[in-house]
């Protein structure tokens, strides 16, 4: 049986058309475990939408070549806020909603909320694994990385290793994860995997491909998919807990001018990059990095405020 569209949810909208959460269905041969990929929860964050096209290119195609290799049902949520989409924003349009706020219980009512309710039970009943794609704001340019809540470490590392990222970093919870789509599957006992990379509005394909590599090793990992695992060698991430990461903060208003990129291994006191004062043209500080290790968070939006944050570094082990 091919690939089928479904339509989990539609609501009529006084504004054109109505708010729909499609999802592509690629059924399986047994019962392997079922994996779900969501995209868009947030609209302006694309890099997810890149990397689900390519899933489903590639599974489109696996069932004409090798419909037998397709072991789990794999489900896809391509872009599961298309109003937000739209108007390419972070937060659903009407209400200035963040609808990875709406998860959960204790939710008052809302289109929203029915909207992420359908969702999340949606995911529930149709998944043993998910995988939720978000990119950073636009201020930060971020290496493909998961982050884990401690209480979920161990069920999740096994998979996020597998998963051809740069960093893991496991971290304790707080409050304002608890109405995330991620930590409500987590709690609800399915593994969910919240992979972040780049920045919002725009697509890295490099980085992209080297997620999609990596989804295509966890699936074959595993037994979702039967095939030959991908030839690019997968990523060792590197793993942190919050002490073993550094954060460099500009001590001035200015513009800051990078001198690095992300993903470089940089040595203490390397220099990131200067802030300047765009009137006076005075070079106000001299960026440089307190510790050795990988760069994996970098500013990208060069209008600074003090304290705001330029730099995430993990350090090097022999620091910590
Ligand atoms: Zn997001």
């Amino acid at each position: 049986m091919p690939v089928q569209t479904q339509c989990i949810l539609s609501i009529k909208s006084p504004l054109g058309p109505p708010i729909e959460i499609l999802k592509h269905v690629f059924p399986a041969l047994s019962n392997k475990p079922r994996v779900s990929f969501v995209t868009g929860l947030h609209g302006d964050e694309l890099e997810g939408l890149y990397i689900c096209h390519r899933l489903t290119q590639y599974l489109k195609e696996l069932e004409n070549t090798n419909p037998s290799a397709i072991q789990g049902e794999i489900n896809i949520y391509p872009a599961v806020n298309s109003q937000a989409l739209e108007s390419s924003t972070r937060l659903w349009p009407f209400f200035s909603l963040d609808i990875n706020r709406t998860f959960g219980p204790g939710q008052n009512p809302s289109l929203a909320v029915e909207t992420s309710q359908t969702l999340l039970d949606d995911l529930q009943s149709s998944s043993d694994i998910v995988i939720d794609f978000h990119s950073s704001n636009l201020h930060l340019m971020e290496l493909p990385q998961i982050r884990i809540i401690k209480d979920f470490e161990k069920k999740l590392l096994p998979l996020a290793k597998k998963s051809n990222v740069d960093l893991i970093w496991v971290h304790p919870n707080a409050d304002i994860f608890e109405s995330t789509l991620g930590f409500n599957l987590n709690r609800a006992k399915i593994p969910t995997l919240v992979i972040e990379t780049g920045i919002c509005h725009r697509i890295h394909q490099n980085r992209g491909d080297q997620i999609f590599n990596g989804m295509l090793n966890l699936l074959h990992y595993t037994g979702t998919l039967n095939i030959t695992p991908p030839s690019e060698i997968i990523k060792e991430p590197k793993q942190v807990q919050p002490d073993q990461v550094a954060m460099v903060q500009a001590s001035h208003s200015g513009l800051f001018i990078k001198q690095v990129e992300v993903g470089q291994i940089l040595e203490k006191s390397d220099r990131l990059g200067k802030l300047i004062d765009p009137v006076t043209g005075n070079v106000l500080e001299e960026i440089v990095t307190p510790c050795s290790g990988l760069l994996f968070t970098l500013r990208e939006h060069p209008l600074t405020h003090k304290g705001s944050p330029l730099a995430r570094i993990a350090k090097n082990l022999s620091e910590q």
